[in-house]
C-alpha cells in the first residue's frame, strides 16, 4: 500500500495513467496476497484435526508405547510405530523414511531414559512442529550402575503393570490435548485399559508367589526386568548384559555368570526376543542349568499373531514362561469386565 501512495505523491502523469498503474499494482499484489490467504486457509485446516478424516499423525518409537496408544486412541489418530515386533531399541539404526515420520509428525510418543538413543538424536535433529513427549519418563526411574562409574536411569519401566497405567494415563493426556473433541472417548478407553492393568498387575503378583520363595530367581539376557522384579518380589540374580544392549558380554563376564549361576542355583535362566539367543545357551550349558523353552519379550511385544503381541499379552506370556520355569503354577489371566 505505501508503494501506491508514493506513485501517487509525485504524480508527473495524467489522472488516467496512475489510476491504470494503480489498477495494475493492485492487481499484482493481489495476484500475491489471494493465493496466500488461500494457503494460509489450507494450512489452518490439516493443522487443526478437527476437519474429517484429517487425524492427528502420532508417531510412536517403542511397540510398547504404540500398542497402549492404540488402545486409548481407537481409530482416532493416524499412529506409526516406528520399531517393528522383535527390534532391539537400544541399537536400533534409523533409516531415512524414520525421519520424514517423526518431521510430519504432530505427537511423538518416545520411551526416554535413552531406551532409543538412535530415535531420540534423530527427533532432536529433526525439524517439523510434532509435540515431543517422553512416555516412560513418566515414571520414577530406578538408577544402575552402567559400567565402573557411571550411574543412569534404567528405561524398562514398562515392567511393572502399575508403572504401564502411568504412561497410560499420560498418553491420553497427550491425545486430548491433540484431538480435545475425543476428551470423552479417550478418557473411557484410559479407564478401560488402566482397569485391566490393574487386575493384570495384581494377577502377576499372584502368579510369582506360586514359585517357591527360593527359587523366585532371574537369570535374563540383559538387564530388562529390574522394575518387573522389584513389582512382582523377584530377584534379578543376574544378566549377561547391562540394561544396554549396545555392549559385548567379554569372555570373563560369561565366566563370572556361569560361577554365579551355579552358586546360587537357579533351574532355569531366560533368553530374550530382541536378542540373539547364542550366548545365553552357551551360559546355560555351561552352568548345567535349563534354558527357559520359551523366550522373554523384553524390549517389544511380539509379532502380530504370537502369544505376546500386546503389552498385556505380553506381560501374560513372560509371567507364565517364568513361572512355569522355575517351579510355580501358573492359571491363565482372565479379565474381568
Ligand atoms: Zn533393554
Amino acid at each position: 500500500m505505501k508503494l501506491i501512495l508514493e506513485i501517487d505523491g509525485s504524480n508527473p502523469y495524467g489522472k488516467g495513467i496512475i489510476s491504470r498503474m494503480k489498477g495494475k499494482i493492485l492487481f499484482r499484489l493481489l495476484g500475491i496476497l489471494v493465493p496466500l490467504a488461500l494457503f494460509s486457509c489450507t494450512q489452518k485446516d490439516s493443522n487443526s484435526n478437527t476437519a474429517k478424516g484429517d487425524k492427528p499423525r502420532v508417531v510412536a518409537t517403542s511397540t510398547i508405547i504404540a500398542d497402549l496408544a492404540q488402545e486409548v486412541a481407537g481409530d482416532e489418530i493416524q499412529l506409526s510405530g516406528i520399531l517393528k515386533p522383535g527390534t532391539d531399541p537400544h541399537v536400533y539404526e534409523p533409516v531415512p523414511a524414520d525421519s520424514r515420520v517423526l518431521e510430519e509428525a504432530d505427537l511423538i510418543l518416545y520411551n526416554g531414559y535413552n531406551l532409543e538413543p538412535g530415535l531420540i538424536k534423530l527427533m532432536n535433529a529433526s525439524g517439523g512442529k510434532a509435540q515431543k513427549l517422553a512416555v516412560g519418563e513418566a515414571v520414577k526411574s530406578l538408577q544402575l550402575e552402567k559400567g565402573k562409574n557411571e550411574i543412569v536411569p534404567d528405561p524398562h519401566v514398562w515392567g511393572s503393570a502399575e508403572n504401564a497405567l502411568t504412561m497410560t494415563n499420560v498418553i491420553r493426556d497427550a491425545l486430548i490435548k491433540q484431538s480435545p473433541e475425543d476428551r470423552e472417548k479417550f478418557t473411557q478407553k484410559a479407564s478401560q485399559l488402566t482397569n485391566e492393568l490393574k487386575q493384570l498387575h495384581s494377577w502377576i503378583n499372584q502368579q510369582i508367589q506360586t514359585i517357591p520363595t527360593d527359587k523366585r530367581k532371574l537369570v535374563t539376557t540383559h538387564d530388562a526386568f529390574q522394575y518387573y522384579g522389584r513389582a512382582y518380589g523377584i530377584a534379578i540374580a543376574g544378566t549377561l548384559i547391562g540394561i544396554s544392549t549396545e555392549e559385548q558380554p567379554s569372555a570373563q563376564t560369561v565366566q563370572r555368570l556361569v560361577e554365579s549361576i551355579k552358586k546360587i542355583g537357579v533351574s532355569a535362566i531366560f533368553a530374550e526376543t530382541t536378542i540373539n539367543p547364542a550366548l545365553i545357551k552357551t551360559v546355560a550349558q555351561e552352568a548345567g542349568v535349563k534354558l527357559a523353552p520359551n523366550q522373554l519379550y523384553s524390549d517389544s511385544i511380539g509379532a502380530k499373531g504370537s502369544p505376546g503381541d500386546s503389552y498385556i499379552k505380553m506381560m501374560e506370556a513372560n509371567t507364565r514362561t517364568i513361572v512355569e520355569a522355575l517351579g510355580g503354577k501358573y492359571t491363565p489371566f482372565q479379565l474381568k469386565k
